[in-house]
């Protein structure tokens, strides 16, 4: 299973393009679902199929694709809920769906969590684990107006392991991601920025990356990257070179 995002300077094709490269590179850690998230000034866009990548492709190219700066992509393994189109990746957050989310991972208190949501009224669309944490970052979101702050509110809340991608309509420049004993590396870019599961995942755009610890979470836009640890407190992040040759 695998995650790869971007954030780059203009509304245009590549997002697309670098998030479905990024997800072939990904392909040998395994998987049976794939989905796409594009944000657009105006909305989210989502497509996502069991199966192979060629499942998604197809799909897509049924699809009218919107130009985006920001795209995230996920491969499953399903641990919650059978592999189905339904249960694959992203999952849209918030009654209106303006969120989207991709998890690798187990959130292992997600029962009551989603008990919780439900008694709240939330209706879910699947049966994974994964959901619960798109519409909690999600109603997070609405009361601090902050993608990052409601990320941060989430993961305390959360048991398991897990790397996080969220994505909102509202702020369409900007991915958050959040790991807890689950792989997620920063590549760093001119004028664009990469998340991956690995380097792996964004080799073929930039050499530079940026090496993360457990229990922190990531903010990238086009022009930058914050870190900060589940606790908010402000961390640096180790930037390295990618030196072995990937595309041998
Ligand atoms: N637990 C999540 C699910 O079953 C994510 C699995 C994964 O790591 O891909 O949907």
């Amino acid at each position: 299973c695998g995650i790869v995002g971007y954030v780059g300077p203009s509304a245009g094709t590549k997002s697309l393009d670098v998030v479905m490269e990024g997800l072939a590179r990904l392909e040998y850690r395994g998987y049976d679902s794939a989905g796409v998230a594009l944000v657009t000034g105006d909305d989210v866009f989502t497509e996502k199929r069991a199966g192979k990548l060629v499942n998604l492709r197809d799909a897509l190219a049924a699809d009218d694709v919107p130009d985006a700066v920001t795209g995230i992509g996920h491969t499953r393994w399903a641990t919650h809920g059978g592999p189905t189109d339904g249960n694959a990746h992203p999952h849209r957050g918030g009654k209106d769906g303006k969120l989207a989310l991709v998890h690798n991972g187990i959130i292992e208190n997600f029962h009551a969590l989603r008990n919780e949501l439900l008694e709240q009224g939330v209706e879910f669309r699947s049966e994974t684990d994964t959901e619960v944490a798109a519409h909690l970052v999600a109603a997070a979101y609405e009361r601090t107006g902050d993608l990052t702050d409601a990320m941060r509110a989430v993961v305390n809340r959360l048991e398991g392991a897990f790397t996080l991608l969220a994505v909102h309509v509202d702020c369409p420049e900007r991915i958050v991601a959040a790991r807890r004993n689950s792989p997620l590396v920063v590549g760093l870019g001119d004028g664009e920025n990469f998340l991956g599961s690995d380097v792996a995942a964004f080799i073929g755009y930039t050499r530079r990356a940026l090496e993360l610890d457990q229990d922190q979470i990531v903010t990238i836009t086009p022009d930058g990257y914050e870190v900060i640890g589940f606790d908010g407190t402000p961390a640096d992040g180790r930037t390295y070179e990618i030196t072995w040759d990937a595309a041998a």
